[in-house]
């Protein structure tokens, strides 16, 4: 798949595995999806914010990522050195020798996954409103995963809503964006099962804390056939329970610690998965894939 993408001019490469630029036809497909879950999610109130794909190193750190993902986390360190180390820094580069002893930590790192900066913004705010937050963000997210799979990026969009309220709130929003995601995947042609999950924790812990995860039901995905016979997810559903409500002190109206959950959609595989479902020529797609995506406007 991923030479028919490159040969098409959908995905272009860079030289680095998982790293590349999006074609017109494909962005259009993308973004085209991208507007169709803005349509489907406008009447349950969502704030919409946007942040930027760097996330304060501090809150990567308070969110516990650097103890369970350290395999997958991106951090941006830059140049605060002397000239004479800057001579240095750049002879070094001109001949592609390694010049990261030269740099050191910058306040930010990159954002692993759109719902990142929501939590701590949302407890700077203060206690909830009565019936909780509904948080639409999107992000370009960074995880150091190289892969030849196309479907497995480092830098890809995660289209995501965010819910913080009272735990029994959480869990039947939960519960039901299984069924809503699954819909609106449906309505543009890509028929999707729905799999226990979980994260890719690092080690020898991580294998417990994902058990866990998995036997609890709080992660789901609805997966599709992209590329291969394994199934991929295009669309994830999580429960943190009080993870983030912990961790960054968000409180209830009542004065509880508020649960969390979030959807995503991964914006590169969905549009991935429309290309491998009904064609590498989006022109050809049938008639109701293209007007449920507007695709010849209107
Ligand atoms: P996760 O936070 O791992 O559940 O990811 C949320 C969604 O982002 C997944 O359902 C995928 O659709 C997408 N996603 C995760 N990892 C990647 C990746 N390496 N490349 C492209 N999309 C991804
Ligand atoms: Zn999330």
């Amino acid at each position: 798949l991923l030479e028919e993408l490159v040969e098409r001019d959908l995905l272009l490469p860079t030289g680095v595995p998982g790293v590349y630029g999006r074609g017109a036809e494909f962005e259009t497909a993308l973004l085209a999806f991208d507007a169709l879950v803005t349509r489907e999610t406008q009447r349950d109130g969502a704030e919409v914010v946007r942040f930027p794909p760097v996330l304060p190193r501090r809150h990567l750190e308070t969110s516990g990522y650097l103890s369970s993902f350290p395999h997958l986390a991106g951090s941006i360190f830059s140049f605060t050195g002397s000239e004479g180390e800057a001579v240095e820094l750049g002879a070094r580069a001109a001949r592609h020798a390694d010049w990261s002893d030269l740099q050191t930590a910058t306040a930010v790192t990159l954002a692993p996954a759109a719902c990142y900066p929501v939590y701590p913004w949302a407890a700077a705010a203060g206690q909830l409103p009565a019936t909780g937050r509904v948080v639409d963000v999107c992000a370009y997210c960074f995880r150091h995963e190289p892969s030849e799979d196309p479907a497995r990026m480092q830098s890809f969009r995660m289209r995501e809503l965010v819910r913080i309220a009272a735990p029994d709130v959480v869990t039947d929003w939960h519960r039901s964006w299984v069924e809503r995601g699954g819909e609106i995947l449906g309505s543009v042609g890509l028929h999707t099962d729905v799999a226990p999950a979980n994260d890719p924790f690092f080690g020898r812990t991580g294998k417990m804390l994902a058990a866990n995860q998995r036997d609890q039901g709080l992660k789901l995905e609805r997966v599709i056939t992209i590329a291969g016979d394994r199934p991929t997810a295009i669309m994830s559903i999580n429960y943190h329970q009080d993870h983030f409500g912990l961790d960054f002190g968000i409180r209830t109206a009542d004065g509880e610690v508020a649960h969390t959950a979030c959807f995503g959609f991964g914006l590169e595989r969905v549009a991935l998965a429309l290309f491998a479902t009904h064609g590498l020529d989006s022109s050809a797609w049938p008639p109701s894939v293209r007007e449920r995506l507007r695709l010849d406007g209107g």
